[in-house]
Formats: structure tokens, sequence, C-alpha cells
């Protein structure tokens, strides 16, 4: 970021006054720019003992295979984020009132937050998305594994395959960190 969207002028990296920590500043209308981390919504999205996946057509890691998600979007809500990216990739539909959050992850070395739904999927007709080569309902025993786009994902989502089978969920918080592995430190019973 070099310079101000409102003004033009260019900005200045330092402490705002009253904070402690430094931002981009515009000196001249004294606009702080913040930066703060992104909000990435998913939904594993299933059916019997089977789950939604795509398999990426784009960079990076064009070709591996995830659970759809993306950018939350101004104006929605976390559950809309969620079930929009899973029917732009994959043209599975969930219920939004059938949405239960699974899975907070503080991604730290991306600065992203990371929120994950369940949702029992309404019909079995998938449909892939431009982002997608293809959209698959997977059983634990048929997943990509060796072939994920996100390492730091198989940990949940082979959690989320053993609740399924135990019909018990849990509402997980993690983190993980470039150096270390991801960090199961609250798990809430729920039904
Ligand atoms: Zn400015």
């Amino acid at each position: 970021m070099n310079y101000c969207s409102e003004c033009g002028a260019k900005l200045v990296w330092k402490i705002p006054c009253g904070d402690n920590c430094e931002r981009f500043v515009c000196e001249s209308c004294d606009k702080i720019h913040y930066q703060n981390p992104v909000i990435i919504a998913s939904c594993l999205a299933h059916f019997e003992d089977k789950v939604v996946w795509m398999q990426r057509a784009e960079q990076p890691r064009k070709g591996s295979w995830v659970i759809p998600a993306g950018f939350m979007e101004k104006g929605e809500t976390l559950r809309e984020a969620a079930a929009r990216e899973l029917f732009e990739e994959t043209g599975a539909v969930v219920r939004p009132e059938q949405m239960m959050l699974h899975t907070l992850g503080n991604l730290m070395y991306t600065d992203e937050v990371y929120i994950v739904f369940r949702a029992p999927l309404m019909s079995e007709t998938l449909a892939c998305g431009s982002e997608a080569l293809h959209a698959a309902l997977f059983s634990e025993d048929q997943a990509p594994w060796d072939n994920i786009a996100y390492p730091v994902m198989e940990d949940y989502v082979r959690r989320f395959y053993r609740e399924l089978a135990a019909k018990s969920f849990t509402i997980y918080i993690g983190e993980f960190r470039e150096s270390g592995n991801w960090i199961q430190n609250i798990a809430l019973g729920l039904d």
C-alpha cells in the first residue's frame, strides 16, 4: 500500500496518535488505513457418509482438492457466504437454517480466520463452477487425502467424517502457525 485511497497522497508507515502499532497513515487527509485479518467461510456439506469436495481449477494448487471456501463479501452473513461459495463452486445446496458451526481456525501465517459450518445436502446433484475442475461427494475412504490443497484441512475434515459416522458433533477452535501444528484447544459438545 503506497498511496491514500481517499485523497491520493503518499502514505506514511507509523504509529497513529493514541494507537500502539504501526499502520499506513495519510498525513494529508488523516485517514488511517487499517489492515485486519480476512474471514474465509466454508461448509462441510454432507450426504450419508459423504462430503462435498471440489478440485481446484485455478492456481495456487490447481488440480488439488479442497472443501469449498471463499472470502466473505460485504453485506453477507457468515452462513450466506459459506452457502454461496459452496453453491458457486460445486452447485451443492444447503439450507442456511441447517448450517451449524463446526470449526473456527486462526491461520496466523496468512492472517485469515477460517469459519467452517456443516450442513446436510439437499440433493446429490452437483455442478462445478468456474473455479472447479470437478465437484464430488467422497466418503472418508474415497477422499483425495494424498492431493489435498491445504494439509491443515485434513485434521478437521477427518474429524468431521468420524463425527458423521457417530452422529455426534462438536465445535472446535484451532490455531495454526507456519512452524507448528493445528492446536485443538477447545471442543464444545453440542448434540
Ligand atoms: Zn488521504
